[in-house]
C-alpha cells in the first residue's frame, strides 16, 4: 500500500495536506498575484475595516493593505519555518548519526554538548543568540534551528544505537566497507523515515518560535513583515482595530493546525506496521467468510478440520494458502503435517484458534471442530477460553515468543495465571514442576534465569513448558525444531513423545523433515500449495509413497550409512497460490504427468490425491 493511500484515508490528516498545500501554492504564486505593494504607506486610509472598497482585509495602521503584506508575510514565515526545520534537521540527525554509529567516547563527547544545550530553557537560549548575533530574520532563522538540533540529535541518535548492531551493519563492515559507506547506505536509509516524522512534527512548532521572535522585534526588520512581525505592529491596535491582530493570527492558527494534522498522519502512515495491514489493528481472531455453514463433521478425533480455507486478502488478489484441508487427531495421536516451506503448514495450525492475523486473514470456508465445539466462527470469549488451555501452541523461534525482559519463571507463571488464579508460591512450584518435565537440569536455580541466559534448546523447551502450563488436550508444534542442532532436537523429539504417552496429549506437528516425521508421528499429511496430497500411516507411506510430489520429497532426504548419491532436488518451484493452475497443483513439476492431470478438482482418493500415484509393482520415479 503506497504512502499516499495511507495517508489519504486519514482524514484528517489529508484536509491538513489539502489546508497547507492551498496556503504554500498561494506563497509561491504571491509575487505574480495581483496584490497592492505590501510596504507603501497610506496614512490617509489607515485601519480600514474588512471588505473595504480596495482592501478586501482592510488596512493597517500605516494603511498599507492587510491582505498584500498578510500574502508576503505568509510567505516569509513559511520560508524561515521550512529553513529553520531543514537545518535543525540535517545537523541534529548528521550529530545523532555519528554520536549513535561511534558510540563510545565519541557518543558522550557529543551528547554531553547537547545536553548542556538542552539544560537552557529552549525559548531563553533562542533570544540569547538572536541577543548575541543581532536582531534580524536571518538570525532569527539561526536561533530557532540551533535550539531544535539537540531535539533532532537525540531522536536520531537513539535510533541509530538501535541499528548499528544489526546483523546487516556487522555483514556491511565484515564487507569491508568503509564507515562513511556504511553510515550512508546501510544507516541513512532506515533513519529517514524517522527524520521525516520528526521534521513533519516540529516544523509548525518552528513556524511559531520564529513569529514568537518577530513579534518581539527580533525577527523580520520593518517595513518588512512576516507573520509574528504583523502581530507584533498591530498589539497596540489590539483594542480599537482588532481586525489588524486577527488577520495574520488566524493565519498562523491555520498553518500549524494543518501543518501537525498532516504530520500526524504522515507519522502513523510511515509506521511500516501499518503498511501490510493498513490502519487497521489486527483483529483478536481471524475473520471469517463463509459461504454457508457447513454440514457439523463426524468429530471422529479431538480436533478435526474439514475443508478448512484460509485466504489473505491483499489489496485485490486473493492467495489461498489453505485450499480445502481435513485434518483428525485423537488423543494420544501424533499427526505429522508435512510439505515445502510455503505449503501452508502454518496458516493452516493458526487458522485452528482463529491466530492467522486479519486483515489480511479471511477464513472463507471449512470447519474446525475441538470435542463437539465449533471453532470457526466462535466467539473470541470461547476461543480466548481455549487457546493455551485446551489447544496450545510451540512455534519455532522460542527467542520471539518469550519475553526478553521477564524471567521464564515468572512468564510460566503468567501462562497459568491466564487462566487460573494462582497464588506465588504455587504458582513458583508449578513452573519448577514445568522445568523439571521439560527435563531442564537444575529447574529451581533456572526458573530465575532470563530468555538470553539459556541456550536455544532450553528456550525451546521452555516454549514446550509454556505450552504444557495449562496441560492442554492438543498440541500444535510448528517446526519446533527446525532452529535446533540434531542432538537437541533429539531431545525434544523423545520428551514431546514421552509427554504424548504419558499425559495423552494429541499432537499435530509440522515439519519439513521425513526423519523427524519417522520418529515421532503415527500418521502424517503431506502438503502442497494449500492442499492435502497424501495422507496415511507414517510406515505405509515412507515404505510406499504413492504421490509423486511425496516419492520426489522423500528422495531429496540423504540417507546416513546410504553411501554416495545423487540428492534429488524436485526441478521448478511450488505455484504462487493468489493464480493456482486447474486440476493438479504439482503437474507443472511432475514426472508423471498427463492430460487429464490439469483438468477439474482431483480428489483425495484412498489416501492420495493423484490420478496416476506411484504404484510398487514398478520402482518409484
Ligand atoms: P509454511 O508451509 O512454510 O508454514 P505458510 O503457511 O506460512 O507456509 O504460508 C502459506 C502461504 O501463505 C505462503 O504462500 C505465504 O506466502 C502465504 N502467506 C502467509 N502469510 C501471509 C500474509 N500475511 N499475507 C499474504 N500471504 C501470506
Ligand atoms: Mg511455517
Amino acid at each position: 500500500m503506497s504512502f499516499l493511500s495511507l495517508l489519504a484515508r486519514n482524514r484528517l490528516a489529508l484536509a491538513g495536506l489539502i489546508v497547507i498545500g492551498i496556503v504554500v501554492l498561494l506563497a509561491l504564486l504571491t509575487p505574480w498575484l495581483p496584490l497592492k505593494p505590501p510596504n507603501v504607506t497610506d496614512t490617509s486610509n489607515r485601519f480600514q475595516p474588512i471588505f473595504s472598497d480596495g482592501a478586501l482585509l482592510g488596512t493597517d495602521h500605516l494603511g498599507r493593505d492587510l491582505l498584500s503584506r498578510l500574502m508576503w508575510g505568509t510567505r516569509l514565515s513559511l520560508a524561515v519555518g521550512f529553513a529553520a526545520a531543514l537545518v535543525a534537521a540535517t545537523l541534529g540527525a548528521a550529530i545523532g548519526i555519528v554520536a549513535g554509529y561511534y558510540g563510545g567516547r565519541t557518543d558522550n563527547i557529543i551528547m554531553r554538548g547537547v545536553d548542556m544545550l538542552m539544560a537552557f530553557p529552549y525559548i531563553l537560549l533562542a533570544l540569547a543568540i538572536v541577543a548575541a548575533l543581532g536582531p534580524g530574520l536571518l538570525n532569527a532563522l539561526i536561533a530557532v534551528a540551533a535550539v531544535n538540533i539537540p531535539f533532532f540529535a537525540r531522536n536520531i541518535r537513539g535510533i541509530t544505537v538501535g541499528i548499528a548492531h544489526k546483523e546487516f551493519v556487522d555483514a556491511a563492515r565484515l564487507s569491508g566497507m568503509s564507515n562513511t559507506r556504511i553510515i550512508l547506505s546501510e544507516i541513512l536509509p532506515n533513519v529517514i523515515p524517522v527524520i521525516v516524522i520528526a521534521m513533519s512534527t516540529t516544523v509548525g512548532w518552528m513556524i511559531l518560535e520564529t513569529a514568537g521572535l518577530s513579534f518581539l522585534g527580533l525577527g523580520s526588520q520593518p517595513p518588512v513583515a512576516d507573520l509574528g512581525s504583523m502581530l507584533g505592529e498591530a498589539r497596540s491596535a489590539l483594542i480599537t482595530n482588532p481586525h489588524t491582530s486577527v488577520v495574520p493570527g488566524v493565519m498562523i492558527l491555520i498553518i500549524v493546525m494543518a501543518i501537525n494534522l498532516l504530520g500526524d498522519g504522515v507519522r502513523d502512515a510511515l509506521d511500516p506496521r501499518l503498511k501490510s495491514g493498513a490502519l487497521n489493528r489486527p483483529l483478536p481472531a481471524t475473520m471469517v467468510a463463509r459461504d454457508r455453514q457447513p454440514a457439523p463433521a463426524q468429530a471422529e478425533g479431538i480436533l478435526t478440520l474439514s475443508d478448512l480455507q484460509t485466504q489473505f486478502h491483499v489489496k485485490d488478489k486473493v492467495y489461498r494458502a489453505v485450499g480445502g484441508v481435513s485434518l483428525s487427531v485423537k488423543p494420544g495421536e501424533c499427526l505429522g503435517i508435512i510439505g515445502e516451506s510455503g505449503s501452508g503448514k502454518s496458516v493452516t495450525a493458526l487458522s485452528v484458534m482463529g491466530l492467522v492475523a486479519s486483515p489480511p486473514g479471511v477464513i472463507a470456508g471449512g470447519s474446525v471442530r475441538y470435542q463437539d465445539q465449533e471453532l470457526i466462527g466462535a466467539p473470541y470469549g470461547t476461543l480466548r477460553s481455549l487457546r493455551g488451555r485446551e489447544v496450545a501452541y510451540i512455534f519455532q523461534d522460542p527467542l520471539a515468543t518469550l519475553h526478553p525482559l521477564y524471567r521464564v519463571g515468572d512468564q510460566l507463571i503468567e501462562a497459568i495465571k491466564c487462566h487460573r488464579p494462582i497464588g506465588r508460591a504455587e504458582g513458583r512450584r508449578k513452573a519448577i514442576e514445568l522445568l523439571e518435565a521439560v527435563r531442564i537440569p537444575n529447574a529451581s536455580a533456572r526458573i530465575d534465569d532470563y530468555p538470553h541466559e539459556m541456550s536455544g534448546g532450553m528456550r525451546q523447551r521452555i516454549g514446550i513448558a509454556m505450552a504444557l502450563a495449562n496441560d492442554p488436550e492438543v498440541i500444535i508444534a510448528d517446526e519446533p525444531t527446525t532452529a535446533l542442532d540434531v542432538t537437541v532436537q533429539a531431545q525434544v523429539l523423545s520428551l514431546l513423545d514421552d509427554l504424548r504417552r504419558e499425559r495423552g496429549l494429541a499432537i499435530v506437528f509440522i515439519t519439513h523433515d521425513f526423519g523427524v516425521v519417522a520418529q515421532l508421528c503415527d500418521r502424517v499429511a503431506v502438503m502442497y500449495a494449500g492442499r492435502i496430497v497424501e495422507e496415511g500411516a507414517t510406515r505405509a507411506i515412507l515404505d510406499a509413497p504413492r504421490h509423486p510430489y511425496t516419492a520426489r520429497l522423500m528422495a531429496c532426504v540423504p540417507e546416513l550409512g546410504g553411501g554416495k548419491r545423487r540428492l534429488e532436488a524436485i526441478p521448478g518451484l511450488p505455484p504462487v497460490v493468489s493464480n493456482l493452475p486447474e486440476g493438479c497443483a504439482f503437474a507443472e513439476r511432475c514426472t508423471r504427468v498427463q492430460g487429464d492431470c490439469r483438468k477439474g478438482e482431483i480428489p483425495l482418493e484412498n489416501g492420495v490425491r493423484c490420478l496416476h500415484p506411484v504404484t510398487y509393482q514398478e520402482a518409484p520415479a
